[in-house]
């Protein structure tokens, strides 16, 4: 076997062989011809000669033809071409291999409904499938342009330039077919090179806006009627003369009305919030009055509850955004801590900034929530003990409002609670949002509490 290790040591034999027979052969005729060393050194040449010659077939081989079939040596010569020719044929297998793997991926993720888009670190879309081109109108010739060019979306340029919201994803109208929906997804890979997935979401899309609507026409159908029974309920009851065996019917009958009423104006408040889409909201709310308000609101619900409130400004910043959403969410975090706070707690309103973010946060005392609960408690109707809830009021719509209107302004909800211990509800705003308080309302670092 020609790569044994045995055969290896037969070829140096058979070199050395030759190299004693040149030598010998050469010394031979020199010293017939009276020369003696001068034959052993031709003999030697001869040998060095047969060497160089090899290795110059080799290197021609290997630089020029290393396709074609390798050139006939002898000796350790000849070992040397088989085992580079094995190692050819493993990478041509090796790369045989890789290429049949290559081009099933490439076929399935062709024979794919989703748009499959590689971008490149220059933003240009180096390869996509046929998907692609239907969903996201990408033609040949494309790879020369930037993908903001070709997709040309305010939205879908804001989506790409900001790899924090790649988790969350993008829903944008189709450019393509007029009344078409797509969810585009990016994940950044390798030297910032980016995939971008694209799939049609027409029907999801849909049903959530029959559901929206639905909800919104119900709750707007049920206005009206409600009005009118809370209405005729309230003056029924405030007669002096009803029967008292009336009465306790009376007022249950007033407290759900009351209920139902809180209930739909917090629906229709929901799918107000989720009709008007991601519209940019930018006032400019001077924080300082408008925590004021909340505080003072806060104070009057507060009456019956007997806790110490406080309020403590910290930042010099104002926001931009609705201002009367902003104050539903904020109202919704004050009245929960209210609500689910034991009699004479302490409950702290805090506004502040670290340089980069804004943070409104409210810090009860109160019942807690156990951790499983929490990241649940911004679904709709999602209660942790809906008894409780339904006794203090609520409509379990509150968190989901206050999520929405945080998402509507770019902010989010962190939630922190022990149960038995108290809670910590803060909305988190981004610099975007901020904006120093404007001259002539020059804001007081102010703290006070009630
Ligand atoms: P609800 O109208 O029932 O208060 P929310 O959406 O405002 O609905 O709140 C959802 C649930 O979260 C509540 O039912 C309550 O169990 C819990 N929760 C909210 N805020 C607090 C708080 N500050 N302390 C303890 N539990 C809270």
């Amino acid at each position: 076997m020609i790569d044994s290790q045995h055969s290896l040591v037969a070829f140096f034999q058979e070199d050395l062989f030759r190299l004693l027979g040149l030598v010998f052969l050469g010394g031979l005729t020199g010293w017939l011809l009276g020369f003696f060393w001068t034959g052993v050194l031709f003999g030697l040449m001869a040998f060095m000669w047969q060497q160089w010659n090899a290795l110059y077939q080799l290197y021609r081989w290997l630089r020029f033809n290393p396709q074609q079939s390798p050139p006939e040596l002898r000796g350790v010569w000849s070992a040397i071409v088989y085992n580079v020719q094995r190692m050819q044929v493993s990478e041509r297998r090796a790369r045989d291999n890789l290429m049949v793997v290559i081009t099933r991926a490439r076929e399935s993720v062709s024979a794919l409904e989703e748009a499959v888009v590689l971008i490149n670190s220059q933003n240009l879309p180096e390869w996509w499938n046929p998907a692609a081109e239907r969903l996201l109108g990408l033609r040949t010739g494309d790879q020369r342009q930037s993908i903001l060019n070709i997709i040309r979306k305010p939205e879908f340029a804001s989506y790409f330039e900001t790899p924090s919201l790649y988790q969350e994803g993008l829903k944008i109208a189709s450019w393509v077919k007029a009344g078409r929906y797509l969810q585009c997804e990016l994940t950044i890979f390798g030297k910032n090179d980016r995939l971008l997935i694209a799939y049609d979401i027409t029907r999801l899309n849909n049903l959530e806006q029959m559901r929206k609507d639905f909800v919104a026409n119900v709750s707007h159908e049920l206005r009206t009627p409600l009005t009118v029974l809370s209405g005729y309920l309230e003056s029924f009851g405030d007669q002096d003369d009803l029967n008292p065996r009336w009465r306790r019917g009376f007022d249950q009958m007033q407290q759900q009305t009351q209920r139902m009423t809180l209930l739909v104006n917090d629906l229709l408040l929901l799918s107000r919030l989720e009709n008007e889409g991601l519209k940019s909201k930018r006032q400019h709310i001077a924080m300082r009055p408008f925590l004021q308000q909340i505080y003072d609101d806060a104070s009057v619900f507060n009456t019956d509850h007997a806790h110490r409130i406080g309020l403590s400004i910290e930042s010099d910043m104002d926001l931009l955004g609705s201002e009367k959403e902003i104050a539903s969410a904020f109202v919704n975090l004050v009245t929960n801590a209210i609500k689910y706070t034991p009699k004479g707690g302490v409950i702290e309103l805090r506004w502040s900034d670290d340089g980069k973010n804004g943070y409104f946060s409210v810090t009860d005392n109160g019942i807690g929530i156990e951790a499983h609960h929490v990241p649940r408690l911004t679904e709709r109707f999602y209660r942790v003990d809906s008894g409780r809830s339904r006794e203090t009021g609520g409509t379990g719509l509150g968190l989901a409002i206050v999520k929405h209107v945080l998402h509507q302004h770019d902010a989010y909800l962190d939630i922190q609670s022990t149960l038995g211990k108290g809670s910590c509800f803060s909305c988190v705003f981004p610099a975007s949002r901020l904006v120093p308080h404007s001259p002539g309302q020059t804001p007081q670092l102010a703290s006070k509490s009630a």
